[in-house]
């Protein structure tokens, strides 16, 4: 279990995910400024939150001020009822998540789930690991929405979310910081999540293209390690496996 951060460039960090990928869980993308701090996601569960938080503290980071969520699957969001922080995202995302906030959460519903949506049974499992005690649980919805970006100045740290979509999630977004040269993408350009994906699925490789600016160096992904520039830009064009 990784309990220390990666630091990626000045001002970003990751808390690197679990690459067991029974536990599906995300990469949490942490910039952190002089007055503020910020979650690129929220981890699979609160117990994941708050080794984040812990880590968190390990750097002396403010308390988190804002948490984004790249799109509205469990593995992203369902950590951040322990931040209160207010949640960044698509609008589509809150849409989703407002589905998601209102079904009755607990052990026996997520069994239920699991007899009436059988092809869900692995990440429905993973849900059931992650999340010990649902009585408390509750999904953090979205409280600023946006359509295609928004722009945020934190002290000297710029922030561009930007609305992708894509076959993962259509309310996938990317976070880009130009002056530190680093793209999250989450899983915007990954194939549709496991149970609707196709034997000759892929990663979107013309997506990837796009995304890879001249003004970004490293690229991190929702589930995979950090991709330096060459390495993402060799795996866009089809030469490296992912
Ligand atoms: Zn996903």
């Amino acid at each position: 279990m990784p309990d220390t951060l990666r630091q990626i460039a000045p001002n970003v960090w990751i808390y690197p995910r679990d690459e067991d990928p029974n536990r599906t869980q995300p990469n949490v993308g942490i910039i952190v400024t002089g007055q503020h701090t910020v979650l690129v996601d929220a981890g699979n569960c609160p117990r994941h939150a708050r080794r984040i938080m812990i880590a968190l503290d390990d750097i002396e980071a403010p308390a988190v001020s804002h948490v984004i969520y790249t799109h509205s699957h469990w593995d992203h969001v369902f950590g951040a009822m322990v931040f209160g922080a207010p949640v960044i995202a698509h609008e589509t995302c809150r849409r989703q998540l407002l589905e998601t906030a209102a079904k009755p959460w607990s052990h026996a519903y997520v069994q239920e789930e699991i007899l009436r949506f059988p092809q869900q049974e692995a990440s429905l499992r993973a849900m059931a690991r992650a999340v010990e005690d649902w009585r408390n649980f509750r999904v953090v919805l979205p409280e600023v929405v946006f359509s295609k970006q928004i722009r945020l100045y934190l002290d000297d740290v710029l922030l561009e979310i930007e609305h992708v979509g894509g076959e993962h999630a259509p309310d996938s977004v990317i976070v880009r910081l130009p002056k530190q040269r680093v793209l999250f993408t989450g899983d915007c350009f990954y194939p549709p999540p496991s149970y609707l994906r196709k034997p000759d699925d892929h990663f979107d490789f013309g997506m990837m293209q796009t995304l890879l600016r001249d003004d970004i160096d490293w690229v991190i992904d929702g589930h995979g390690d950090p991709y330096d520039r060459a390495t993402f830009s060799a795996l866009a064009q089809g030469k490296l496996n992912p």
